[in-house]
């Protein structure tokens, strides 16, 4: 991989890499036209990476489909998909890990614990790999992009992080691989999610600040659907991810519900004049 990525540089070619962990559907495939629209040469990885999950979390069976996944790839723009084995990026004797700092311990960070730490370290040693001159994220997971751009820019890392809007189902859904765990009936269930965001946005725009109210409003409407378990609903400046008190400049509202025992991750960010 290096060799090519070497090979590539030499020739003057831009590279871009989008990151995944394969079973691939729309979202991951807006990425992977942003990079082939944006630079020469376009990997897409696939890596289920056993250290952003906890030990009681899904690794094990986290959906597979490569080779509808490189077919899909390859028509949506890439040039080469990269696939290592666990053993080949992490080798008997391997210790050392990216620590994100503080903008990895809330939300995700807090629910998951050292699930971003994972996350940071298979992305750095997935930049210092496959050497792309930009690497392409979605914002479905606004807090592992945000903290992507933190670290890249902290430790000068030389590459450009593209962040790219989530991708929904015609139902609102923003699109997951994980979807794939849900019945018909918990994916109906999910329009809350959307629905409850969009309501948030609309409420700011009528001139509401008060984050109390606003969350008190979209977890009465996730309610709606039986069963769905807010777990967290949260307001945080972007990009810093402080969290905020009142709606003001520019803000990420983030939610997790839990439908069918799955949680279920959306997000939007909302620019008030306030
Ligand atoms: P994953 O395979 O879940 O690790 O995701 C790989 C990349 O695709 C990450 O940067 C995700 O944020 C991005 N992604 C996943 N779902 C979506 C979506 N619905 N819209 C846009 N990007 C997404």
């Amino acid at each position: 991989m290096r060799k090519l990525a070497d090979t590539c540089r030499r020739k003057g070619k831009t590279i871009g890499l989008v990151p995944t962990m394969g079973a691939l559907h729309d979202g991951h495939l807006s990425l992977i036209r942003k990079s082939a629209k944006q630079n020469d040469f376009t990997i897409v990885s696939i890596f289920v990476n056993p250290t952003q999950f906890g030990p009681d979390e899904d690794f094990g069976k986290y959906p597979k489909a490569f080779k509808s996944d490189c077919d899909e790839a390859q028509t949506a723009g890439a040039d080469m998909i990269f696939h290592p084995s666990v053993d080949g990026i992490y080798p008997d004797g391997f210790q050392t890990f990216v620590d994100p700092g503080p903008i990895a311990d809330k939300l995700e960070g807090a629910a998951r614990p050292g699930h971003l730490r994972g996350v940071a370290t298979v992305c750095v040693k997935l930049f210092s790999i496959c050497k792309p001159h930009r690497a392409y994220f979605g914002q479905k997971d606004a807090q592992q992009l945000a903290m992507i751009k933190s670290v890249t820019r902290d430790l000068n890392l030389d590459l450009k992080i593209v962040g790219c809007p989530i991708v929904r189902t015609k139902t609102g859904i923003a699109m997951s691989s994980r979807h794939s765990y849900l019945a018909e009936s918990g994916l109906k269930k999910a329009v809350t999610i959307y629905d409850s965001l969009k309501h948030a946005k609309r409420l700011v725009k009528a001139g509401e600040t008060d984050i109390a109210a606003i969350r008190a409003e979209m977890t009465g409407l996730i309610k709606t659907a039986t069963g769905a378990k807010v777990e967290y609903i949260s307001f945080n400046s972007w990009a810093s991810l402080d969290e905020v008190n009142l709606i003001s400049g520019k803000v990420l509202i983030s939610l997790v519900v839990i439908i069918n025992t799955v949680r279920l991750l959306d997000n939007i960010i909302i620019h008030s004049k306030h």
